[in-house]
């Protein structure tokens, strides 16, 4: 499929699945040959990088752990403007290696946050792996440690990442089209 139409809008393809699925043995290879001999502990983001999680996963041959939090945003009522939270970290992160695994760092509003709270838990080490990264939008000085592909500042669906919740399940990634 080069186009989709979801819910209003038209996508075209702009990763091709077998694309993805060779970029994330990559950068399984390359993990694996960074942490040898060391037991890595994955945080997935829910629910955007379910996928990419999974197969990232899949091609890890460390001793490794998974397991999977929400960032939650809320408009606070106060004019300081949004505040978050973190949802179900519920292992103890203190000396471990973490690898975060998300979908998509866009402003790097969320990553900034998630990266800041997990520092503060005093980890081993703290990595970012990030399927998509849009350089062009990012607002902090943050640099994820792995990603998939840089991609345009424009909306993206599929591979786990959903245009008002579908689009999910597309095995390719597609981009708004204009
Ligand atoms: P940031 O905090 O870096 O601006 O954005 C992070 C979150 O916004 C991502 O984890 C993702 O959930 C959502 N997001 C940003 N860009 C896109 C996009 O192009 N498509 C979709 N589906 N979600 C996006
Ligand atoms: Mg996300």
């Amino acid at each position: 499929m080069q186009e989709v139409i979801i819910h209003d809008k038209t996508f075209r393809v702009l990763i091709e699945a077998d694309k993805i699925q060779q970029r994330v043995k990559e950068i399984g290879t390359q993990i694996n040959s960074e942490y040898k001999g060391k037991c890595v502990l994955f945080l997935g983001v829910m629910n955007g990088a379910f996928l990419f999680a999974a197969d990232l996963f899949k091609s890890i041959d460390l001793e490794c752990e998974i397991s999977f939090i929400r960032v939650s945003s809320y408009s606070g009522t106060e004019s300081t403007g949004a505040m978050k939270n973190v949802l179900g970290l519920n292992s103890n992160i203190e000396g471990r290696d973490v690898i975060i695994i998300e979908d998509i760092v866009d402003t790097g509003d969320t990553m900034k946050y998630l990266m800041h709270e997990l520092n503060s838990k005093n980890p081993a080490s703290l990595k970012l792996a990030t399927m998509v990264f849009k350089p062009a939008a990012l607002k902090h000085p943050l640099k994820p440690d792995y990603v998939g592909f840089e991609v345009p500042p424009d909306f993206l669906v599929g591979y786990g990442l959903d245009y008002d919740q579908l689009g999910r399940n597309l095995n390719d990634i597609y981009i708004l089209k204009t």
